[in-house]
């Protein structure tokens, strides 16, 4: 039984008071036993997080790291540092990072590398651009992801990984995939994965589904097996609603 997993991906949004009212309302939720919530918070919300998350069954996830650990990288964060404010996990190659800050394959690569001798569980991020989409390289993008960010990894350490397929035309747009784009897209994430480690390996690592989910659409996604939760942009903004998107995740399954 591979784990379900709901992360919340804030992206650039959020302020301290914000922060504090979420987390109040949220920790107080009676949350499914039987997954894995991550908030991926502004880098300025951890030391809050983890002051608040301690001891709860809340993760706390970062959205960005350097693969290196130390050195004149104005604005940027290490993984050292990320396990010193209580990350557990940490997003890799966001199409975001990889559209507007122009990170590619092999620094990724370095990323997943780093993270995952420093202890940090990375959400590796792979999706399809509309126009990749409609010039039918949907598959050889998706491959090409998985092999670039899993290149010279152990099969142990990919075992420790989680990834989420998102279509980059579903991110933020509320064009949300059918289930079958979603369905189809992980089988084929699953695949590649295997062929750079094991069958074995493949089945047992989390792969969500992520763009424009929503409460009314989240049960849809997780009625198909392959699909074990979702990477949540807008809809995890608010506590209350992100709250409800969990709970009929819940009842997809
Ligand atoms: C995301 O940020 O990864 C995402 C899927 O955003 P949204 O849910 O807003 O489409």
């Amino acid at each position: 039984m591979r784990k379900v997993v709901f992360g919340g991906n804030w992206k650039m949004h959020g302020t301290w008071k914000q922060t504090e009212e979420y987390l109040q309302h949220f920790v107080n939720c009676p949350l499914p036993v039987n997954s894995e919530i991550i908030l991926f918070v502004p880098f300025p919300y951890l030391s809050l997080m983890q002051k608040t998350l301690s001891g709860t069954q809340i993760r706390i996830g970062a959205q960005n790291m350097h693969s290196e650990d130390k050195g004149a990288f104005t604005g940027e964060v290490s993984a050292d540092m990320l396990v010193d404010m209580g990350c557990t996990h940490v997003l890799i190659g966001h199409s975001e990072r990889r559209s507007l800050f122009f990170e590619k394959g092999p620094f990724l690569n370095s990323k997943v590398k780093k993270a995952l001798t420093k202890g940090l569980t990375p959400m590796y991020c792979i999706g399809e651009t509309l126009a990749e989409r409609e010039s039918d390289k949907t598959v050889s993008v998706l491959q090409s992801q998985i092999r670039e960010g899993l290149e010279g990894l152990s099969q142990d350490d990919i075992a420790k990984m989680y990834f989420a397929y998102e279509p980059v035309w579903a991110i933020g747009t509320g064009v949300n995939a059918s289930e079958e784009d979603a369905r189809s897209g992980i089988a084929v994430v699953r695949e590649a994965i295997a062929s750079m480690s094991s069958s074995s390996v493949s089945q047992s690592v989390p792969i969500v589904y992520g763009g424009s989910v929503k409460t009314g659409n989240i049960a849809s996604y997780m009625a198909h097996k392959e699909v074990d939760g979702g990477l949540v942009g807008g809809a995890s903004l608010k506590a209350e609603d992100f709250y409800l998107l969990i709970q009929a995740g819940m009842q997809g399954r």
